[in-house]
């Protein structure tokens, strides 16, 4: 099979040090522009896992004792090599994962203001006294790593999804284990580099791959594990959250959404359409927060959908390396055959394509930007994610209908909304069932901003003060000031 030979030979990190698998497994990584091999990536063996959580265990001892001014040099100093090497990890991350270079390059370069932002935090993890009932007894709250950490992050984003659960977890004390995607392992792979040559201790952070269910249910079941933190879709993560709590495991999980997108009768139709036609196309659609069902006022519904789709037919889709591309291939043959089926069932419920709706060529995994009205709420893609370049459009005739349609599905993670009107923002604000609205603009998944889903999108947050939390164990001390006699 053709090799690209730019792309660098895969290799976990146990102990300190990179490695094969022991058993000798691997899998292939493909090109999504391509379809084509471009690399191999080992699987980890249960005596690997084994290695790495021996090696997290005594990572942990370590780590704890190390001072929090410490941690925080450290880890500034991993963000800073990542700022460095962002135009490498860049190539490499859009060869294995296929989006255009400079939205690779974004990825990278706010992955290092997540670990700013982190080691920022390690600093702040402050306890408190509480005044106590008697003057001879002093109340203190302090917190505590939680122990080691399994993490398991997918291949939409490798860097971003990894760095959030790495850099809140190291930042706090804990070692981790992270399994990370084995279709985009690279980019993942050199942010564990950086976090290697800023100095981290052996067994701090281990990298392994493999077989997803293996890896997951023996590592959740172990009892050196204490903290579970995953992130892909809803159906994986309530197996995953339902098997850490028969252990008793504490649970972040960051899982799959259906973002409602408003656009009232006072918006900025065309500015609106612009935003969010830019929103939902990023990577491809394969985004957890995308904007995914568009909700319009019908008095400028007709509007609305010109200008999306006019927006979606003008963006030039093609090989992620190729600067004049605005969109990339889709990750994996499976989000194709699931686009694919989506609008099959839509045409076939009575729903019309207004632009794209098929594969493009048959050479890598590249799909049409797709615009799709008049589907049904019956219709697969009105309820489940569609995590592809598909946008429905719909409309309504009043707050409550919006509303209403906006918490129809069960998930809760992004909501968007365009209006001039405060009352109508406030009541969409408090109306709405998600972990994160973002009204006129797009401004969600900034390292100091929590970052979570309710509902079946998850619970726990991935941003702001809140994700030093999910690290952090809350011990309270009281102790009388002299013994007693
Ligand atoms: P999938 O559900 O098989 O995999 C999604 C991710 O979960 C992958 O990284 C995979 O390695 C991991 N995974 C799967 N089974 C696992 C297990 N038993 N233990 C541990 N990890 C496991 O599906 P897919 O085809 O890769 O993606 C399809 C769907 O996943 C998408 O439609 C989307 O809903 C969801 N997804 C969500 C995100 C996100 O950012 N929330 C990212 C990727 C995929």
């Amino acid at each position: 099979m053709k090799q690209e030979q730019t792309y660098p030979d895969i290799k976990m990190f146990i102990d300190g040090t990179w490695c094969d698998g022991s058993r000798g497994k691997s899998e292939a990584v493909l090109n999504p522009a391509t379809g084509l091999a471009i690399g191999n990536v080992p699987h980890a063996s249960v005596e690997d896992l084994d290695r790495a959580l021996d090696s997290a265990w005594r990572g942990f001892g370590a780590w704890r004792k190390t001072s929090a001014f410490d941690r925080y040099k450290l880890m500034r100093m991993a963000g800073e090599k990542l700022r460095e090497r962002a135009g490498e990890i860049a190539r490499i991350l859009t060869l294995e994962q296929g989006k255009p270079l400079a939205e690779a390059k974004l990825e990278v370069l706010l992955g290092a203001d997540i670990i700013d932002w982190f080691a920022e935090e390690a600093r702040r993890s402050y306890g408190r006294v509480i005044p106590s009932r008697s003057g001879a007894v002093q109340q203190i709250v302090i917190k505590e790593p939680v122990g080691p950490v399994a993490a398991f992050t997918p291949w939409n984003f490798p860097i971003n999804q990894a760095v959030r659960k790495i850099s809140a977890a190291i930042a706090a004390g804990c070692p981790v284990i992270l399994k990370g995607p084995e279709e985009t392992p690279a980019s993942c792979a050199a942010l564990v580099q950086a976090y290697a040559d800023a100095g981290l201790p052996p067994g701090v952070l281990n990298l392994v791959f493999g077989v997803p269910a293996e890896v997951s249910s023996y590592l959740i079941a172990h009892p050196l594990i204490r903290k579970i933190s995953f992130t892909g879709s809803t159906q994986v993560g309530k197996q995953l959250a339902a098997l850490a709590g028969s252990h008793m495991k504490r649970v972040t999980m960051e899982l799959g959404g259906h973002a409602p997108a408003l656009v009232f009768g006072d918006a900025d139709v065309k500015e609106s359409a612009r935003l969010l036609s830019a929103a939902k196309f990023r990577n491809a659609g394969q985004v957890c927060v995308s904007p995914t069902r568009f909700i319009v006022h019908k008095s400028v519904y007709e509007e609305f959908v010109d200008h999306f789709t006019s927006a979606a037919k003008n963006l030039v889709v093609g090989d992620g390396l190729d600067a004049a591309s605005q969109m990339g291939p889709l990750a994996n043959h499976r989000r194709i055959e699931a686009m694919e089926a989506f609008v099959a069932d839509a045409i076939s419920r009575g729903g019309r394509v207004r632009t794209g709706g098929k594969r493009i060529g048959n050479e890598g995994f590249f799909f049409e930007p797709t615009v799709l009205t008049d589907v049904p709420l019956n219709a697969r893609i009105m309820n489940e994610e569609p995590f592809g370049p598909i946008a429905p459009i719909s409309a309504f005739s009043d707050l409550d209908e919006a509303i209403a349609e906006a918490n129809r599905l069960p998930f809760g993670l992004a909501a968007y909304a365009y209006t001039k009107s405060a009352s109508v923002i406030g009541a969409i604000s408090t109306g709405t069932e998600s972990g994160m609205m973002s009204v006129n603009h797009h401004g969600l998944a900034l390292p100091e901003t929590p970052f979570g889903g309710i509902k079946d999108s998850g619970y726990g947050s991935e941003g702001g003060v809140e994700a030093m939390e999910a690290y952090l164990n809350t011990k309270f001390i009281t102790q009388m000031n002299s013994s007693p006699t």
